[in-house]
């Protein structure tokens, strides 16, 4: 199976010329690898810049609601009628902005209803983890995401990404064993909560070319979301070459 590289660019780059030069070269590069997915989660007014270049994407949230009066939203419809493949949801940037878990489980069926692809972020925090918290942390993310609506749909596909909001942007990673343990839970928790679910797990948290390959040779872990390197042309071409080799 492929490895999922999900390059989340945040709120950057400023213009359409630099996305356009730094996924032009990405796109290159994972064109010729066999063994990667690559996709490009740009802020939205850039999606275009790269559905046009023939390149999956990811949108960086969306609304739960399909259409109507909620000015500054952006819809999950729209985004599906773009043409694009993949949406992140319940990233921690958002949830420390205010994003709830039911508003995550809203946006999540929104998602799928619209044939999106949802990658869902789960992840304690730095507290949580001494603490020795963090299973009931993403057991909580999980049941109230999911919540009682999962089990009624068949045949959809989830990416759940395991970000330990401690690792974000900080450049400090989590061990590949400690996260492949996590993640075998996130397997099991959603499988209570879902029998047929198509899943694979990804792992974000301060990726970089030098730690990637330790997290996508352990067997729970399918793939990387990348942000900071993900601006780095150079880095990030070496991300590319290093998933394929695994
Ligand atoms: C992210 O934005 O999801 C992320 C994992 O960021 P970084 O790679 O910079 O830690």
């Amino acid at each position: 199976m492929k490895k999922l590289v999900i390059a989340n660019f945040k709120m950057n780059p400023a213009t359409a010329g630099e996305t356009s030069d730094l996924v032009r070269s990405y796109g290159e590069k994972a064109k010729a690898l066999e063994k990667v997915e690559f996709v490009a989660a740009p802020p939205f007014i850039f999606l275009l810049e790269i559905l046009n270049k023939g390149l999956e994407v990811a949108a960086q949230d969306c609304f739960y609601e399909d259409s109507g009066a909620y000015t500054g939203e952006i819809s999950p419809l729209a985004l599906q009628k773009l043409g694009v493949q993949y949406v992140i949801i319940g990233h921690s940037e958002r949830r420390r902005m205010g994003e709830t878990d039911e508003i995550i489980g809203k946006k999540l069926q929104a998602a799928i209803r619209n044939g999106l692809i949802p990658v869902l972020c789960v992840g304690e925090t730095q507290a949580e983890k001494e603490a020795g918290q963090r299973e009931a942390v993403l057991k909580q993310q999980l049941s109230q995401a999911l919540g009682n609506w999962a089990s009624a749909i068949r045949d959809f596909q989830l990416v759940v990404a395991y970000e330990p909001i401690w690792a974000i942007g900080t450049g400090l990673a989590c061990e590949p064993d400690e996260a492949n343990r996590a993640m075998e839970f996130i397997l099991n928790e959603t499988k209570k909560i879902i029998k047929d679910v198509k899943m694979i797990i990804i792992y974000g948290g301060s990726v970089d070319a030098n730690n990637l390959k330790g997290f996508l040779v352990k067997p729970n872990i399918s793939g990387a979301l990348v942000g900071g390197a993900s601006l780095k042309k150079e880095e990030f071409a070496k991300i590319l070459e290093i998933a394929n080799s695994v």
